[in-house]
């Protein structure tokens, strides 16, 4: 894949300090202690030339400009371990990195992978450049049929924000599918935006562009405008957290849940319904934005250890130090990018803690995983009898459905 930097800019935006000081706390990026504690936990610090930590040293000591010419940034995953460790509260990840990648952008400096994914997402509404009007496509010969709130119009208990991957691609329609017996099992009244939806824009942000995620945001506030419903449930970890945390800044803000979140709560209802025994040593893989942003450790494994014959085991990184699967915050779209740089994937790094916790299957419960994690476990030959399964296929394969 060819992988192009433009000329490097030659200085930094006007606003860049002030808006870089006052977005998200940023201001705290001044009580740094320089522990290194973020260089170090951050899964591709080795090979940046200004890890986090030094990038601050760089804006102390005024040099900030030479961190703009190097490709440090772009190989940041927005995974968030830095902010989560640091001792001095800085958000590293949403002031420092982000806005750090906003710079790139306004530079011109952008892996040629990621533009595209950007341009896409303006142009049809989802990075992978698919017809918004095939967004509900998965849907077709499912009985009974999937409630398109656009055709129906009517009001609901759930809307269901299915999103891009979810929707779009083929290895995530059999988890998708999977929720929809699920719900429909335990007699969920739910709808989707079908078409109507676009890209939560939630790694668009984080990658840098702020304005191409409030254009997404407010298309999907519009839609929700148009709809009867009670709550809001999503697939991805990504969607639930811009619902949650990044919408309502914008006047967008109705109740959400992550489908994790949503069904454990009706765990009790659940449970009489895992007729299967699936026997089975099962490792769950916290996603960033699910686990480490938003506190969402114990529901996904509530599901997974009702399961009759399920041994839940732990990965050596796991909670609130989870490992990335480099997918998120915008890395789906720098994988080859990466790969020059580091020549390894943190997919793979994730794939064999899962074989040194001896487990059958790898479980996730984010729609970026699955293939990522089934290409890694393709390469690595002690992996081979590992499965990654989605935990809505895990839970209806238990329920029999
Ligand atoms: S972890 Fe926090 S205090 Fe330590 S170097 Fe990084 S930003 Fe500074
Ligand atoms: S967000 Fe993750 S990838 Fe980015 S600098 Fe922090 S630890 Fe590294």
């Amino acid at each position: 894949m060819e992988i192009t930097l433009s000329p490097l800019s030659p200085s930094l935006s006007k606003t860049f300090f002030t808006s870089l000081y006052e977005l998200a706390d940023g201001e705290r990026i001044r009580a740094c202690l320089q522990c290194g504690t973020c260089s170090g936990i951050c899964p591709f610090g080795y090979i940046m030339k200004f890890p986090p930590g030094k990038m601050i040293g760089a804006l102390r000591a005024d040099i900030f400009e030479q961190v703009m010419k190097t490709d440090s940034v772009w190989m940041c995953v927005s995974c968030n371990a830095c902010s989560a460790f640091c001792p001095s509260d800085i958000p590293i990840t949403a002031a420092l990195m982000t806005r750090a990648k906003e710079e790139m952008l306004l530079a011109g400096n952008i892996p040629t992978e990621l533009q595209a994914a950007l341009e896409n997402t303006q142009r049809y509404g989802n990075p992978m450049g698919e017809s918004p009007r095939k967004r509900s496509d998965w849907t077709l010969g499912i009985t009974p049929e999937v409630n398109i709130l656009g055709k129906t119009r009517q009001p609901v208990d759930v809307l269901w924000f299915v999103g891009d991957y979810a929707s779009y691609h083929s290895r995530m329609q059999a988890a998708t599918k999977a929720l929809v017996k699920i719900l429909n099992a335990l007699g969920v009244k739910f709808g989707i935006l079908g078409p109507e939806e676009n890209s939560d824009g939630d790694s668009q942000r984080l990658a840098g562009e702020r304005g191409l995620f409030e254009m997404m945001a407010q298309k999907n506030g519009q839609a929700f405008k148009k709809y009867k419903f009670n709550e809001i449930i999503t697939t991805d970890p990504h969607a639930f957290n811009a619902l949650k945390n990044e919408y309502p800044a914008l006047g967008i803000s109705y109740p959400v849940k992550h489908y994790t979140q949503f069904l454990n709560e009706r765990i009790e209802q659940i449970k009489p319904l895992l007729k299967k025994e699936i026997k089975a040593r099962i490792a769950y893989h916290d996603p960033c934005y699910l686990g480490r942003v938003n506190n969402i450790f114990d529901e996904p494994r509530a599901l997974l250890k009702a399961i009759p014959g399920v041994e839940l085991v732990e990965m050596s990184h796991q909670g609130m130090n989870s490992l990335c699967c480099g997918g998120g915050g915008g890395g789906m779209w720098l994988d080859g990018f990466q790969w020059e740089k580091a020549h390894t994937r943190l997919s793979e790094w994730r794939v064999r803690e899962a074989v040194a916790a001896n487990a059958d299957i790898l479980a996730v419960a984010c729609p970026y995983e699955p293939p990522r994690f089934e290409d890694a476990i393709k390469t690595i030959q002690t992996a081979s009898q590992l499965k990654v399964r989605e935990l809505a296929e895990v839970l209806a394969e238990a329920m029999d459905l």
